[in-house]
Parts: C-alpha cells; sequence; structure tokens
C-alpha cells in the first residue's frame, strides 16, 4: 500500500504522520512524535484508531540527533508497518521568503535558498531542514517536498505586507509575510465542510498553541495575520515576547548591553508565557499554578490575543465568525471564554457547557457571532500538498 509520511521537525521534537493513499485522499495510518530530542528522546505512536503502535524511549538518548532518530523512526516503520511502502516524505518549512509559497519538490538549489532563509526563523527553519537533509542521507531516492508556512499568505493584501520602513528594504524582502499557514489552510477547508456559509465570509482563525497567531480569512483566503517578518510577531507566545516595541529591543542592546544572539535567545525562547510567569511556557502548568504571575500570565495571553484580533476585524470590515484550533486553541476552555469575553462587544455569547465540552460550535444559538473550534491537521495539509507536487505538471488533470 502506498503512503506519504508528513513531517514537522522542530528544536526538540518532531510530529509525523504516515498517510495511505486511497480514493478519498490520504487517511491516516499512524501519528505519533518524537519528543525530548537532546535531552531524554521518547516516541509515542498511534494508529487511525487512538491504538498505541510503539511507545519507548532511548537509554542514554541525549547524545541522538534528530538524524539518528529518524534514523530509528524509519527502522520502525519498516518492521512494523511493512506493508506502507513510503512514496513520498513532505516537510513543513515554516519560511518561504518572497520567493517559495507552493509546495516544491525538494533538490540541491532549493535546500541552498532555504538556508539562507535560516535567519528569518532561527528557532524552526535549521530544524525544518535538518530533517529534509537527514531522510535525503537515509533514502537518497525518495522524493521530498517542502510546504510553507508562509504560503496561505501568499496573496495578502499590499497594505498588510508593509511594514513603515523605507521601500528599499521592503524590496529586500523585510515584509510581512506571516506564519501557521499550512495550518489556516487545514481550517479553511475543514470550515468549508463542517459550515460553509460561515467559510465564505469573514473569519478569525485562532491557531492558540506554543506558537500563537491570528489569520483574518475572507472566503478561506488570508486578508491579514498577526504574524510578521518572522514567528516572533503578534500575540504573546509559549517563550516568544510576541509585539513589542522595538525600541525596547534597541535598548536592550544598546543601554543594556546585550549582544543580538543574547537578545534573540531572549526573545524567542525566554520570554512569552515563561517569562511573564517565571514559571513556565505550558498553559496547563499556568493553570495549575496558584502563583499570582501565572495568572498575569494567562491574563496577558488572553488580553493580547483579543486585542490582535479586534486589530484584524478592522482588515476584514467585520465579523462573522471565530474557529479556535492547535493545543489551547482546541483544549483550553478557559483561554477561550477569557478571550470572547474581551470580545463581548460584538455581540458574542458563549454557550459555556459547549465550551467546556470542546464541542464544535461553543457559541449560542443567538450569538450574533459563531464560535467554532476546529482540530487543525497540518500533517493531512501536507500530505495533501505533497502528492499534489510529485504529479507532474500535465498530469494535473
Ligand atoms: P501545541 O503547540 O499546539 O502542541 O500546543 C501546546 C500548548 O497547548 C501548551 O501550552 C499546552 O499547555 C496547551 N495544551 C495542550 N493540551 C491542553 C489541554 N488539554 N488543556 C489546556 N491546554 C492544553
Amino acid at each position: 500500500m502506498e503512503a506519504v509520511v508528513s513531517l514537522n521537525s522542530g528544536s526538540s521534537s518532531i510530529k509525523f504522520a504516515l498517510f495511505t493513499l486511497g480514493p478519498d485522499g490520504p487517511q491516516h495510518a499512524a501519528v505519533g512524535k518524537l519528543e525530548g530530542i537532546g535531552t531524554a528522546p521518547h516516541l509515542v505512536a498511534r494508529d487511525a484508531n487512538e491504538v498505541i503502535l510503539v511507545d519507548r524511549g532511548w537509554d542514554n538518548g541525549a547524545a541522538l540527533t534528530h538524524e539518528a532518530l529518524l534514523h530509528d523512526l524509519f527502522a520502525w516503520a519498516g518492521d512494523h508497518l511493512p506493508d506502507h511502502d513510503i512514496v513520498a516524505a513532505g516537510h513543513r518549512v515554516v519560511h518561504g521568503g518572497t520567493e517559495f509559497f507552493r509546495p516544491l519538490c525538494v533538490d540541491d538549489a532549493l535546500l541552498a535558498a532555504l538556508d539562507a532563509l535560516c535567519p528569518l526563523a532561527p528557532l524552526h527553519q535549521p530544524h525544518n531542514l535538518a530533517a529534509i537533509r537527514a531522510i535525503r542521507t537515509l533514502a537518497p531516492e525518495l522524493p521530498q517536498v517542502a510546504c510553507f508556512d508562509t504560503g496561505f499568505h501568499h496573496e495578502l493584501p499590499e497594505v498588510s505586507t508593509r511594514f513603515g520602513l523605507p521601500r528599499a528594504l521592503h524590496d529586500k524582502g523585510i515584509r510581512r509575510y506571516g506564519f501557521h499557514g499550512l495550518s489556516y489552510e487545514y481550517i479553511a477547508r475543514a470550515l468549508r465542510e463542517a459550515d460553509p456559509v460561515l467559510a465564505s465570509g469573514r473569519v478569525i482563525a485562532a491557531h492558540l498553541g506554543n506558537g500563537a497567531s491570528l489569520c483574518a480569512m475572507r472566503d478561506g483566503l488570508s486578508m491579514d495575520t498577526a504574524m510578521g517578518f518572522t514567528a516572533l510577531d503578534g500575540l504573546l507566545m509559549g517563550t516568544r515576547c510576541g509585539t513589542i516595541d522595538p525600541g525596547a529591543v534597541l535598548h536592550l542592546q544598546t543601554q543594556e548591553g546585550m549582544t543580538a544572539p543574547a537578545v534573540e535567545a531572549l526573545l524567542y525562547k525566554q520570554s512569552g508565557l515563561l517569562g511573564v510567569s517565571g514559571i513556565s511556557s505550558d498553559m496547563r502548568a499556568l493553570h495549575m499554578s496558584d502563583d499570582p504571575h501565572a495568572a498575569e500570565a494567562i491574563e496577558l495571553f488572553a488580553w493580547r490575543a483579543a486585542r490582535e484580533a479586534s486589530a484584524l476585524i478592522l482588515s476584514l470590515g467585520g465579523i462573522d465568525g471565530i474557529v479556535f484550533t492547535a493545543g489551547i486553541g482546541e483544549n483550553d476552555s478557559v483561554i477561550r471564554s477569557a478571550i470572547c469575553e474581551r470580545l463581548a462587544w460584538l455581540g458574542i455569547a458563549i454557550d459555556a457547557q459547549a465550551n467546556t465540552r470542546n464541542a464544535p460550535v461553543i457559541s449560542m444559538a443567538d450569538s450574533e457571532i459563531i464560535v467554532r473550534v476546529i482540530p487543525t491537521d497540518e500533517e493531512r495539509m501536507i500530505a495533501i500538498h505533497t502528492l499534489a507536487a510529485l504529479v507532474p505538471a500535465g498530469d494535473a488533470s
């Protein structure tokens, strides 16, 4: 049975999914996560019925690289899913810059060009590309496809791509791109199936996970987004600061004597929920804490999300619905309700019971704005794009 593997490779984890190719599109065969890379690696994978296929760690695994662990993952798939013939690997690649937006088959030239974009996504891009390189070594003949998180925002209206910087810098690519595009594209498709009327309207999708952003969609297309040039911008995140005054960054360097790498580490890894709470980047841990700093971090998260949402409503000229997704968006009724309370002026009325159940629709029947929860599936989007990219242009029909 032919199958495609989707990989979403980060600094300390690799999310993956194996899809078999059926007449109704890719079907889940296995989905899993390799976590704790660099410390205590752990692999868990489940089949389509949530049955655990593998749950293992590695003794003294701290020194194991992404490449070594991918080797073990492929070896496990070969042993335990022998009737699955992997015909391609698709990857989430966070930044495509100005040049790359459609999913592309990877070759040497593309890899080199994507390497050059690593400074624009230092937390993600090097790991995305490391996974591609690791698979090239393990399976040199396997076609690989790069799917860009910036791609969905490629046709943003000009006004939402620009910073107030000199034109020459915009022309060099210092502009707003937007991220989480694979997630938003999946949400746009899923919403079209679940609620075609709302999907054709004005919707704010809220991808709230360790990384967090908002996307203003009209008729399923991105009109504006909370993230800009890098995945640092916009909302407060697990360890990333979100929008701050650029003057503060200058001050850190000129007055606090911080080097550029130290500022980068501060903004990407030590800020956000972690920095404000001083406790954790994980929302569940903050809910469990009775430290007032944890409560302050949670409040800031919700306030910033509502504030950014209000700005995006302007870009849409109004709003018909909100869709929550990703770890916090799909599971955390407290945060959803805190954000919606701050947007009550729009006429949002949340159904508390439906919200607690993480129901597909969490707004009251008479709410002026429909509020939905849709689990995202970036890996499925990667598989769909990977299959499409493999079809030679002339065979597309
Ligand atoms: P993600 O990056 O999409 O995996 O989301 C990670 C974030 O989602 C972390 O802050 C988690 O604490 C949060 N999260 C995951 N599951 C839950 C849950 N059941 N309830 C509350 N937060 C959750």
